[in-house]
């Protein structure tokens, strides 16, 4: 069914009681063309893209828990283009572009809202940075405006420039970022691959791997045997066990993020505002309460919960940056397992097995790629062959030493 004022009247009249489900419940077929691990954000755009963009004939995504339980659903929602690095700068404005277009393009509301992000700074070398960053964004077709302090003042009053230790000389503006509903984003690309013809089975683990003479012949799970021409693998924290499962290893490591939403507020704050003395992030939901994330816990984990050192390193930033936050009571707070690269940069690449491809490294910043995610996989699966916007994103910079490294932390994960 699309999704109109007509069919919210039709539907209206009969009471709201005969909206199809919006996408099927199946078993699995014993083959397919193209299988995808992993019902997350990334997983199910290139299922989409893969059935309304390629001809590749039968797709399936196999998720081994609920679609949209995973980061896809765990995220602070915050999208943008303001990267420095040839590597990134074109990937990341690429998907800000396919953001723009999303809900036409689903049919769905994933309530994207450009309400602008705001980078402040606070010293004299953190503004070059910023300005550096600015103009390579500009070069790249993105948009960026440097704020002085009364720029920053205008758009984020509840921001205290005067802080002592942590004045805010000015901040770096990115006005078409934003925030997006995350699960709304896995739900309009379930439904849209659903209605292209994908079978999207839940509650399905892969458990393990069958490769001959190197090449991809599917996967086993819980469901029992499942044939592939090809697997394409986007399970973001989970990605080391099923490259153990092929036995080869990748760079990367998984670590717990988390985030935190508080009590609902009136209007607050109609940006997104991140902090330049720490790490720290703002933004307020649609339903008031305001939407609070920073650092990794900063050890490997699978849990999805943090620990309280985090939290009150978060909240920390969060009252030095806004004073007010004091008062503030948080309501609930939780993790996701981050699939940290060594270079804080994605990969989109094929691996030494034929037929199975990779989808990982997004690090904390995976929810604003998920449109250009999906689609250059897509491509990479269908093709064999990178998307134009992807190149640098290959698993060969590790041995070439062609790193994206937007942070400068070097092979540090836990520090990207
Ligand atoms: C607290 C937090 C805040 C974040 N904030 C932001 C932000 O503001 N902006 C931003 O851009 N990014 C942010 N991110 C990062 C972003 O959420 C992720 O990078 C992105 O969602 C990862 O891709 P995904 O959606 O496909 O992952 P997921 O939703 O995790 O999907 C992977 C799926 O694979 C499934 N799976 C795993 N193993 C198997 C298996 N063996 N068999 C079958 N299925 C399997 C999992 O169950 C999961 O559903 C944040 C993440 C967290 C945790």
């Amino acid at each position: 069914m699309n999704y109109s004022i007509f069919s919210l009247v039709r539907q209206a009249l009969k009471g709201h009681k005969d909206w199809p489900k919006v996408w099927r419940r199946i078993l699995p077929e014993p083959k397919y063309d193209v299988v995808i691990i992993g019902g997350g954000g990334h997983g199910l755009a290139t299922a989409y893209y893969l059935a309304t963009k390629h001809n590749v004939g039968r797709v399936a995504v196999l998720e081994k828990s609920w679609l949209g339980g995973g980061n896809i659903g765990r995220n602070t929602t915050i999208v943008r283009s303001n990267y420095l690095l040839a590597g990134n700068e074109p990937f990341y404005e690429f998907s800000l572009k396919l953001w723009e277009g999303l809900t036409q393009e689903l049919n769905y509301n994933v309530m994207f809202s450009q309400r602008g992000i705001i980078n402040l700074f606070h010293s004299d070398a953190q503004r070059d940075a910023f300005v550096r960053r600015g103009n390579s964004m500009l070069l790249h077709g993105a948009d960026a405006v440097l704020l002085d302090r009364d720029g920053v003042k205008r758009h984020a009053p509840m921001v205290d420039l005067d802080n002592a230790r942590f004045p805010v000389m000015g901040g770096l503006m990115q006005p078409r970022g934003g925030t997006a509903r995350h699960d709304a984003v896995a739900w309009g690309y379930a439904r849209g691959a659903d209605m292209a013809g994908v079978d999207i089975i839940q509650n399905c683990e892969v458990t393990g791997l069958r490769i001959t003479n190197g090449t991809i012949q599917g996967v086993e799970t819980n469901l029992g045997f499942i044939g592939a021409e090809k697997l394409g693998v986007a399970v973001a924290g989970n990605s080391s066990d099923i490259s153990r499962m092929a036995q080869f290893d990748l760079p990367i490591e998984s670590h717990v993020l988390q985030a935190f939403v508080s009590e609902g507020l009136k209007p607050f704050i109609d940006t997104v505002v991140t902090f330049g003395a720490g790490h720290f992030y703002i933004s307020q939901s649609d339903k008031g309460g305001l939407v609070l994330g920073g650092d990794l816990d900063g050890y490997n984990s699978y849990a999805r919960r943090g620990n309280l050192p985090t939290v009150e390193h978060v909240m920390e930033c969060g009252v030095a940056m806004i004073p007010r936050l004091k008062r503030l009571r948080v309501l609930r707070s939780w993790g996701g397992i981050m699939d940290m690269s060594m270079d804080g940069s994605p990969i989109i690449d094929m691996t030494p097995v034929n037929g199975l491809y990779f989808n990982t490294g997004w690090c904390y910043g995976g929810f604003k790629a998920t449109p250009a995610s999906g689609w250059c996989f897509a491509h990479l699966i269908a093709n064999d062959a990178s998307h134009e916007v992807a190149t640098g994103l290959r698993l060969d910079r590790f041995r070439t030493g062609r790193m994206i490294d937007e942070s400068g932390h070097g092979a540090q994960p836990n520090l990207h």
